[in-house]
């Protein structure tokens, strides 16, 4: 024996004991998927899941771990056979590669067959571990350095490091979500956070060609494929937006046009949802921030759905939710200047409290069914994974 297991703890799954099994296998298939291209053997039970692995690979899983929702957090263990004489060799080799002063030995032993009891093991390796060691003291309150020893049946875990995991629910434990991915900062940020909470998330981006760029398109595919590091692939289906704009823009009221557009969108992503069985509408739009973000817009906005619509970042300030766009990866291509639908048709006085009653005067003015039911006709769907190996699929 003598190999080294990746124990991995997991994260907020544990308080929700009807489900454990359900969050475990799905944790389980989603390492499993984001570990396929490695030499490893992943095991788990109840309380813990267990990976075995090359070690020239460890770098490189570990750096995968650390994508995985789910995981509260992981050490990398030796395993060794249950015996005085090896646990005691193992853990003065792993404290010999440690930057330390003090340290702290603290044994379990579940295997009550072990002769020796947790409180005399534990004080025994660490005279051991003193007389081996120079310059080193014991430090049972703040130690430097804690090692963990695991005495199991038929052998034993011995660790020091704990890396703390993303947390969250494993993508998978919620019903499938669609986040309305623009080329903006909050909407990668919000599609990032329901990820954390376990939803399943594929985007829908509103194009205007020619009145936005394919650079703007571009964007919101590298956006897409930093999200698919959290969940192996993402669809990202393309919404030809330009014609209802333009008849949005021919028709209504100019102080109107934001409002209409945004509830053309709802509609259109109500009807995305259905056909693509998700249960959610996911957005970036943050209390305040713009004109059809006011509340009074929101609730107009809102009203043409009975879906629920979740908002991760309508809490959030700006900085904060920067300051997050940057730590996943996605504020770099955020902030590239290439214009969005919304930006180029932006009115001079937008309507900050608009009434329902207007808003449906305004939608009279034209067939927007017809209008909605083109766009869902020529979504455009690629399917979006971390690397760059896109395909794009037919259009429908
Ligand atoms: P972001 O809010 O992501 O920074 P933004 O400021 O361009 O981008 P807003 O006008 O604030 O977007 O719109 C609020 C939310 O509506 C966005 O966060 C996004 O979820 C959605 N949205 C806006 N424009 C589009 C679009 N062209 N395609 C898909 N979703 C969009
Ligand atoms: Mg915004």
């Amino acid at each position: 024996m003598n190999t080294r297991v990746i124990l991995i703890k997991y994260g907020e799954l544990t308080t929700k004991k009807g489900n454990r099994k359900f969050f475990i296998q799905t944790l389980y298939q989603n390492i499993k998927k984001k570990l396929s291209a490695f030499d490893v053997v992943i095991t788990k039970d109840i309380s813990r899941m267990y990976i075995e692995f090359e070690e020239k690979e460890e770098v490189d899983v570990l750096k995968k771990i650390r994508e995985v929702f789910g995981i509260y957090n992981f050490q990398v263990a030796y395993k060794v056979e249950s015996q005085e004489e090896v646990i005691k060799d193992t853990c003065l080799s792993i404290l010999e590669k440690e930057k330390f002063s003090t340290f702290k030995v603290e044994t379990k032993r579940s295997d009550k067959a072990f002769p020796i009891s947790s409180m005399d093991f534990s004080r025994m390796v660490g005279g051991y571990l003193l007389k081996n060691l120079e310059g080193k003291r014991v430090d049972v309150h703040q130690p430097d350095c804690l090692l963990h020893i695991e005495i199991l049946k038929g052998y034993t875990y011995i660790y020091t490091n704990q890396h703390m995991g993303l947390g969250g629910y494993p993508v998978g434990v919620q019903a499938r979500g669609l986040l309305m991915l623009s080329g903006g900062i909050d909407s990668p940020v919000a599609g990032y956070l329901a990820l954390k909470r376990g939803i399943p998330i594929d985007c829908v981006y509103f194009e205007s060609l020619p009145h936005t760029s394919l650079e703007a398109r571009e964007k919101v595919i590298q956006l897409s494929r930093k999200l698919a590091k959290y969940k192996d692939s993402i669809r990202l289906m393309i919404v030809p937006f330009t014609e209802i704009q333009e008849a949005i823009y021919k028709h209504c009221n100019p102080d109107y046009t934001i409002t209409i557009m945004r509830r053309m969108m709802y509609r259109i992503m109500e009807s995305l949802a259905k056909k693509y069985k998700a249960l959610s509408i996911i957005n970036g739009e943050s209390v305040g921030q713009v004109a059809s973000q006011t509340l009074e817009s929101m609730y107009v906005i809102n009203s043409v759905t009975s879906m629920p619509v979740i908002r991760p970042v309508a809490c959030f300030d700006k900085l904060e939710i920067i300051e997050l766009a940057k730590k996943i990866d996605t504020y770099d291509i955020s902030i590239l200047p290439f214009e969005d639908c919304c930006t180029v048709f932006v009115p001079k006085h937008p309507v900050i409290h608009p009434t329902m009653e207007s808003c449906i005067k305004n939608e009279e003015k034209f067939d927007y069914l017809s209008f909605i039911e083109r766009c869902i006709e020529r979504v455009e769907i690629l399917n979006i994974t971390e690397e760059e190996q896109d395909s794009t699929t037919d259009l429908f």
